[in-house]
């Protein structure tokens, strides 16, 4: 039995549980990594690394990419290119390439497991008690593991609405990206992260989307960024419907979806394909938390302090972490770099002597719509009720790519704004944009307001011309002063 006994047991091998592994591994420590995945309802299973590589940003920004070549092609032809005069994409080549790529990080994330020596169980874990878990592989094989310490990084799934047919007729995320057909036309339900992101793509690469939503879009982003997002999509041809599904049903070859309208009217229409995107549950039930002790919120989350869970020894990384019951609370703790971050300093605190703890503030983020948002900081909603209206500066401006001037494109699609705060210097709290490339545009104004970063220094830093990220650097309209944030010349 000396074999099955563990410094660090982790529970799901996604981006938190496998960077935490291999840091505890790094420090020295005895780990082992759990990890399995349950079939959607339909029947999609997929390799070790968790949502983000199998069914998530990898996948998700892979087909965004093909989705944006397509435009690409378009432009082409102002620029001079002959181009054919209706490119198509054949999905089955495009899935091909994109499982293809998955598969290889599959294998390359068993390797670097194994060159660190962890220890992998393809097997769902249960925990028994605080120290003891029991594994069951897919041949039913049952095992015994006890260790020391325990982390929780099981991620979570998507949701299903309780109507009729949602389950057998409907697919989900964790169905689209291995679609060995092409969806055809497709309803999309939800207007948040992954539906708009998967509505973007599938209407990219030359499907009829329509989307379904049933109040507002991107709940819980700037709401007038969102606002530009949404539009900018209707005028690419994809239209949003103002619903609730209540059933679907097979007909034909195809699917009838019924939905009632917010003036509770309702409405029926075929679609080739239905995809759910109403949220995700995360996989905290039937998995012995209560026999562990360890206390789980209403909403099926985790609270931790400094990821540590009510029970001493059990932790929490990832989407199964509450952000509710951060300080101060986030809603930006379901991302990728979240969970690696949190899950390498927690081994860094727990076996390397270290201090620093995971900072869930500021956490820059990109919706990849087809007019991509990158943001960080405060929405101006929250900013506005946080500090009051008066304690606000915002700077604006609307922009047009120089790329976009031969296609002549997107007059005031693309928008920028800065929320600062007067009292602080007008320190920068919140920084917005959408345009092109915003998730690479982002990523460097974090760090600069992870310093401290005022308007004057965005002011005193030079920018790179022609770019659109320069917009920052010269920014002088005030949303106060009503002067219009229309742009007139280079
Ligand atoms: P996961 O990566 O979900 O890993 C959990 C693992 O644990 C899974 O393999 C699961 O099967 C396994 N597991 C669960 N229960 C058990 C058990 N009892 N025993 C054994 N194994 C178990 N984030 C970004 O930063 N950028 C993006 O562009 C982005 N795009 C996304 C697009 C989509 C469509 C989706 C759905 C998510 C996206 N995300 C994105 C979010 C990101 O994928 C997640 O935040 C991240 O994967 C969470 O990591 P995790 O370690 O908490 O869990
Ligand atoms: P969300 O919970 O953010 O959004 C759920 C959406 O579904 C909302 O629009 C909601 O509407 C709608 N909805 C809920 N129930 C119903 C129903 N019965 N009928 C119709 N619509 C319904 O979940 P997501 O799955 O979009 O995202 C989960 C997390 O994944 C995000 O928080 C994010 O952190 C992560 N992610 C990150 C990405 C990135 O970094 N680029 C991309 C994708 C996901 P309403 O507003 O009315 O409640």
């Amino acid at each position: 039995m000396a074999e099955q006994h563990y410094d660090l047991l982790v529970i799901g091998g996604g981006s938190g549980g496998l960077a935490c592994s291999k840091a505890a591994a790094k420090l020295g420590k005895k780990v082992a990594v759990c990890d399995f995945v349950q079939p959607s309802p339909l029947g999609t299973t997929w390799g070790l690394g968790g949502t983000c590589v199998n069914v998530g940003c990898i996948p998700k920004k892979l087909m965004h990419q093909a989705a944006l070549l397509g435009e690409a092609m378009k432009d082409a032809k102002e620029y001079g290119w002959d181009v054919p005069q209706t490119p198509t994409l054949k999905w089955e080549e495009m899935v091909g390439a994109v499982q293809m790529h998955i598969k290889s990080l599959n294998f390359g994330y068993r390797a670097d497991l194994m060159s660190h020596s962890v220890k992998y169980l393809n097997a769902y874990a249960t925990l028994v008690d605080a120290h003891t878990i029991e594994t069951v592989d897919k041949k039913g094989k049952r095992s015994v593991l006890t260790a020391e310490r325990v982390v929780l990084a099981m991620g979570g799934r998507p949701k299903y609405p309780d109507i009729p047919g949602a389950r057998e007729l409907a697919i989900t995320s964790d169905d689209l990206f291995s679609m060995r057909t092409s969806p055809g036309k497709t309803l999309v339900v939800g207007a948040s992260y992954v539906a708009l992101e998967c509505a973007g793509f599938i209407h990219g690469v030359g499907l009829e989307t329509k989307v379904m939503m049933r109040s507002i879009p991107l709940r819980g982003f700037d709401q007038q960024m969102a606002g530009q997002i949404k539009t900018f999509m209707e005028q690419s041809g994809i239209p949003f419907v103002q619903g609730v599904p209540t059933s679907i049903e097979q007909a034909g070859e195809r699917k009838r979806v019924t939905w009632t309208r917010t003036d509770g009217t309702t409405e029926a229409e075929e679609f080739d394909t239905v995809l759910l995107a109403v949220g995700r549950d995360v996989c905290t039930r039937g998995i012995g938390l209560e026999a562990a002790g360890v206390e789980v919120s209403p909403n099926g989350k985790i609270p931790v302090k400094s990821e540590q869970t009510n029970v001493p020894n059990i932790y929490a990384i990832g989407d199964v972490v509450d952000g509710d019951k951060l300080s101060p609370p986030s809603n930006l703790t379901e991302l990728t770099p979240v969970a690696i971050q949190a899950g390498k300093l927690l081994a860094q605190r727990l076996y390397g002597g270290k201090t620093l703890e995971m900072d869930y503030t500021n956490v820059p983020t990109t919706v990849y719509t087809p007019l991509e948002y990158g943001c960080v900081g405060m929405t101006e909603e929250l900013a506005e009720s946080t500090y009051g209206k008066e304690a606000i500066e915002v700077y604006h401006s609307y922009f047009k790519p120089l790329e976009w001037t031969i296609p002549h494109k997107g007059d005031n699609a693309c928008y920028a704004k800065l929320i600062c705060l007067i009292p602080e210097k007008e320190r920068v709290i919140g920084l917005h944009i959408c345009g092109p490339n915003a998730g690479e545009m982002t990523q460097g104004f974090a760090v600069a307001m992870k310093c401290g970063a005022t308007k004057a220094d965005f002011d005193n830093t030079v920018g790179i011309h022609p770019t659109t990220v320069e917009e920052f650097t010269i920014m002088d309209v005030t949303k106060r002063s009503g002067a219009s944030a229309e742009k007139t010349g280079c």
